[in-house]
């Protein structure tokens, strides 16, 4: 089998293995000093035990169903044992080993699963401590004390997890943004075009790609300063973000070039988001702020066959690149069409 077995598998192992072997020495312990029917009890469960660690054995990698099934069955044998077994230090055995129950389940289940076997530990823990053989006060006692053994470790691990999956989006998000406009940057091409190029299809539309370049930005930056370069920069990227859906993705392809990739119903409604967009950079009033112009390059396609949607934005993407590129060989402050487009390379001013 060339399978590799996983930690988990091996915990559950060490688990289920720790619960069968005592058990078969209890049995024949009891069996020794005449108690039959404990020692039945005890090899019943420890034969569940083995069964389990059996299983566990075989099937190497755990999924969610082998973890409630392994788990479900752990916390039956543990509360039989320590409801009606006679030996006290058996019964507090089980009631101590369903602490750990609820932390082997956050390693196999999900949130439902880890409440539930919660919740049936919890219950297990209270009736074994309230029938143990001992003054009331100090059962009462233990079943609180057991019950906030049972909660405590299953607390930290839930907060503990919450915090790294927060950490991990908020990593994943940094990963994909680009910190100066908070656009995507060329990573997130690869996790945003999949949805786009979906939802084009699903529309029944071709996929556009904008390529946005600022006109004469080294001079921008020449005359009034590399800070107010930055924010007219986040600017435009603001006012594209004003006009685009939120589903579009919208991307910083790099220095001052900006990219939109989105789906619309025809060419009339492209050329009508690409005028819309020439016009909310240039017609922008931010007091302190130069004015700038942009040249743009559009081309609306769909995927080629056999191409992936990544290929599809990236091909898309240098097409209107080229589009871009005879804006502003037209003079710039203007539109460009790829072929396809009823304007394609008739460049608007
Ligand atoms: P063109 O109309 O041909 O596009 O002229 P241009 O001056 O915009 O193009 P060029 O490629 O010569 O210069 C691009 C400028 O963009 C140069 C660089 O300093 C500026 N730039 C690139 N990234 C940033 C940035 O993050 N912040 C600022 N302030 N400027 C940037
Ligand atoms: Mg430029
Ligand atoms: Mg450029």
């Amino acid at each position: 089998m060339s399978r590799h077995i996983e930690w988990r598998a091996v915990t559950l192992l060490a688990i289920c293995l720790t619960g069968s072997i005592p058990l078969f020495v209890v049995s024949g312990f009891q069996r020794s000093v005449g108690a039959h029917a404990d020692a039945r009890l005890a090899a019943l469960g420890a034969s569940i035990w083995g069964c389990m660690a059996g299983y566990v054995a075989v099937r190497r990698r755990l999924g969610p169903r082998d973890g409630a099934v392994i788990i479900g069955a752990a916390s039956t044998v543990m509360i039989v044992e320590g409801l009606c077994q006679q030996e006290i230090t058996i019964r507090w055995l089980c009631a101590a080993a369903l602490v750990v129950v609820p932390v082997a389940a956050a390693m196999l289940l999900r949130s439902r699963g880890v409440a539930a076997t919660t919740a049936v530990a919890l219950a297990g823990v209270v009736a074994i401590s309230l029938t143990l053989p001992t003054p009331p006060l100090l059962r009462v006692y233990s079943a609180l004390t057991m019950a906030v053994m049972v909660l405590a470790p299953i607390t930290v691990v839930t907060l503990l997890v919450r915090r790294m999956q927060a950490a991990r989006d908020l990593a994943r998000t940094l990963a994909v943004t680009d910190p100066l406009t908070g656009l995507c940057n060329r990573r997130g091409i690869e996790v945003r075009a999949g949805s786009i190029v979906a939802a084009a299809a699903a529309a029944g539309e071709q996929v556009t790609v904008m390529v946005l370049d600022l006109d004469h930005f080294k001079t921008v930056n020449d005359t009034h300063g590399h800070a107010v370069g930055d924010r007219v920069l986040t600017e435009v990227a603001d006012a594209m973000t004003r006009i685009a859906r939120a589903d579009d993705l919208l991307v910083r392809l790099g220095g001052e070039e900006l990219g939109w990739v989105a789906h619309f119903p025809g060419p009339a409604e492209v050329t009508r988001a690409a005028e819309r967009l020439h016009a909310a950079v240039r017609d922008r009033s931010v007091p302190d702020l130069p004015l700038v112009t942009v040249s743009i390059g559009v081309v609306s396609a769909d995927p080629a066959p056999g191409q992936g949607a990544v290929e599809t934005v990236l091909s898309l993407l240098s097409t209107a690149d080229r589009a871009l590129y005879e804006a502003k060989r037209a003079g710039r402050d203007r539109i460009a069409y790829a072929p396809g487009h009823p304007r394609a390379l008739t460049p608007t001013s």
